[in-house]
């Protein structure tokens, strides 16, 4: 840090050294570069998922890197699972600072067709499954009076698609649960944010648009660029490593000041 004819310049670089984090649906996608992310920055990362195989090859991919990482199974949507999931973590880091609440699955079909045990399961692990991760993570974020939650909802947080409601109604879940624990946590400088995302380069969306490409009879290409980026400005994918980079701002110090925020990288798909 110095001083330059006045203006204070400051390093913007994030150091997460002495932190710790549970990242949650870490076995692929977009959680999978949150944790590798928040690692190459020097936290202590549980790599949560369903998936026990997958959650240990992504911590074994980031200790390979020289970073700190354990796999933790658990089902998010199954409250004794969390508990048990977060308490390990904060026995193994000796406690807790960053929730990112990421686990998620899309199932489509029109509403009056929509299966009755698809929409719980949808809600369970994206809007319950948010809720209990938060609710075991808080007291040790509350005991060090520091912690940060962030959870990944969706343009589909915002605005609605057809035939996606399970999905749609989780995601606008999520967004009013955020606001709420940020309004319950400020004063123990617990900050809580959702990211917003529109169509991002993971398996999730690669199986969607290979189910697109078959039920419209056009190539994936079509899929993409007139189907899916149809709504947006910037006509492209986003990367993973994309939301993991906002994901380690709102992590850090820089971002103290943010909260309850709710925050597109979206293209464009909003905007109008
Ligand atoms: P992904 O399918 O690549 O990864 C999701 C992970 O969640 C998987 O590893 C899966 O095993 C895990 N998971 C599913 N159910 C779980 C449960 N009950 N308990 C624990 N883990 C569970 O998906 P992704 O595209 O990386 O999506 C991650 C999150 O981002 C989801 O919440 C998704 O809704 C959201 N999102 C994705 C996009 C996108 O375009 N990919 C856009 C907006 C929001």
């Amino acid at each position: 840090m110095g001083n330059v004819g006045g203006v204070r310049v400051a390093d913007s670089s994030v150091d997460l050294r002495g932190r710790t984090a549970i990242v949650t649906g870490a076995a692929s996608g977009i959680g999978r570069a949150i944790a590798g992310m928040l690692a190459s920055h020097g936290a202590a990362v549980g790599v949560c998922d369903l998936h026990e195989v997958g959650a240990r090859t992504v911590a074994q991919e980031i200790e390979a890197a020289g970073g700190h990482a354990i796999p933790v199974r658990a089902d998010v949507s199954r409250p004794d699972d969390v508990e048990a999931m977060v308490a390990a973590t904060a026995r193994e880091f000796g406690g807790l600072d960053i929730l990112v609440n990421n686990a998620g699955l899309q199932f489509i079909s029109p509403v009056h067709e929509f299966p009755v045990d698809k929409w719980n399961l949808l809600v369970g692990v994206m809007l319950t499954g948010t809720f209990l991760c938060t609710r075991y993570a808080l007291p040790s974020m509350i005991t060090r009076r520091w912690g940060r939650v962030i959870n990944i909802s969706s343009i589909h947080g915002l605005v609605a698609s057809p035939f996606k409601s399970a999905y749609i109604a989780a995601k606008h879940g999520i967004i009013g649960l955020t606001r709420t624990v940020a309004l319950e946590v400020g004063e123990y400088n617990i900050t809580a944010n959702a990211i917003c995302p529109s169509y991002v380069r993971t398996p999730l969306v690669m199986g969607q648009i290979a189910e697109q490409s078959k039920a419209h009879g056009i190539p994936e290409a079509e899929v993409v660029q007139k189907i899916m980026l149809a709504p947006a400005a910037v006509k492209r994918l986003l990367e993973p490593d994309e939301i993991a980079a906002f994901a380690l701002y709102l992590c850090s110090e820089h971002a103290a000041g943010m909260t309850g925020g709710v925050y597109p990288i979206d293209v464009g798909w909003t905007a109008r």
